[in-house]
């Protein structure tokens, strides 16, 4: 039985691997879980999955929930902010770190687990994008193994099973391409109830948006060269509305292999918590006839320029992706909040990228202070 602590047990990619996780109870255990702020849905997954840990962020809710534990009869013990995070991903009694945090925050903690020996079930994309290189490098030199959740790299590293990089020629991702994508209305006037009505998927509503800017897709070109080792100029990017063609990779020899399913966020969590076995699961089947045709297309790099924005900060490389990532999570927390206009999002990345002078070859601490900076630079952009 495989023990699974969840970072983010209370998102969309937490609740869907819990669900796997309820469908398999011989295979995994929980034995640790994290959330933010829902304290009410922690408090039904401590006891339904009754882990030895849990993490929320503020003292207050920790303090509470703990009361709600002694009262309930419930053993787990409660910890709060960074450090009950660390705590939770460091869990001795572990085998696998599900990171499902939403933003640079799950950083920290991401470098604590790996310290620590887990495998690596890895959600949590902007912590690539902020320090891949650094990330890479300490899980090989502790042997760790990092597996993909996103549905794409799970694609990939399905694809590249058995295969060399170096008889890659070029990995293809796709991108359903957002609400927007066939849409005539003016990206100036677009609500943040628009932007959060996403076609395929039904995910946090942080990643909703990069979604609709893009941004998404840029994120996880940065995301892919790390985690499979290719440079940025070797993956190309298609608009695949249907998204069921979840990525592709080229070879050499100029065969392409694909993976294909219906869209559901639980086939790779599940495959990242399995693997290299693969279990049956009740997910619907891809049913090809059904399906209707399957299309790609160009993106449209002017009308969403912030997925120039964040192919550029990977290419420029030291600190400027996790300037880039910063600029965004607060841009798009912004926009959230009715602050600032969907495209003004690109103009605030590109605003603080502009002034960032790049430190090359970051440590941790200094990576950190880039994004501290960046956000604070952020929230001061004005928009008009
Ligand atoms: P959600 O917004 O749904 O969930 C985010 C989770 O992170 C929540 O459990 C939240 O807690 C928790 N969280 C946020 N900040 C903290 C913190 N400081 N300490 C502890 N927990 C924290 O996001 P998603 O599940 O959609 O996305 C999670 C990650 O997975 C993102 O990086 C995203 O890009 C990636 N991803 C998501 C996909 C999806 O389908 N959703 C697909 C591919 C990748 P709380 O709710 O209690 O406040
Ligand atoms: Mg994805």
């Amino acid at each position: 039985m495989k023990k699974i602590c969840i970072l983010g047990s209370t998102g969309s990619i937490g609740t869907q691997a819990l669900d796997v996780i309820r469908c398999h109870p011989r295979e995994f255990s929980v034995h640790g879980i994290a959330g933010r702020s829902n304290i009410a849905l922690i408090q039904k997954q401590i006891k339904e999955f009754h882990p030895r840990i849990a993490a929320v962020w503020s003292n207050e809710d920790a303090a509470a929930l703990a009361q709600w534990c002694k009262n309930n009869k419930q053993k787990t013990r409660i910890v709060a902010g960074l450090p009950g995070l660390l705590e939770v991903a460091r869990l001795s009694s572990a085998d696998i770190v599900l990171s499902a945090v939403v933003g640079s925050v799950g950083l920290e903690p991401l470098m604590a687990a790996i310290s620590a020996g887990k495998t690596i079930a890895l959600a949590n994309k902007e912590a690539l994008v902020v320090a891949g290189s650094l990330i890479m490098a300490a899980a090989r030199k502790k042997g760790v193994a990092i597996l993909p959740v996103d549905s794409e790299h799970s694609a990939i590293f399905q694809c590249l099973k058995n295969e060399k990089v170096s008889a890659v020629r070029r990995i293809i991702l796709t991108a359903s391409g957002g609400p927007f994508y066939r849409s005539s209305k003016p990206l100036a006037s677009i609500t943040v109830a628009d932007a959060l009505d996403h076609p395929t998927w039904k995910m946090g509503k942080k990643i909703t948006i990069d979604s609709a800017t893009l941004m998404n897709k840029g994120l996880e070109a940065i995301e892919a060269s790390h985690l499979f080792g290719v440079a940025l100029d070797a993956i190309d990017i298609v608009i695949h509305p249907q998204s069921i063609v979840h990525s592709l990779v080229e070879f050499v020899d100029r065969s392409v292999i694909a993976q294909l399913s219906l869209p559901d966020m639980r086939l790779p969590i599940q495959y990242a918590l399995t693997y290299p076995a693969r279990i049956s699961s009740s997910l619907r089947p891809l049913d090809l006839t059904a399906a209707g045709a399957l299309s790609f297309d160009v993106p449209d790099f002017k009308r969403f320029p912030c997925l120039d924005l964040a192919l550029s900060a990977g290419k420029c490389g030291g600190t400027m992706p996790a300037v880039m990532n910063a600029a965004n999570e607060v841009a798009v927390g912004r926009f959230l909040n009715g602050d600032i206009r969907f495209v003004d999002i690109a103009r605030i990345i590109s605003a603080v990228m502009k002034s960032h002078r790049v430190i090359r070859r970051p440590l941790l601490p200094e990576i950190i202070a880039a994004d501290a900076a960046a956000r604070v630079q952020a929230q001061k952009v004005r928009c008009v």
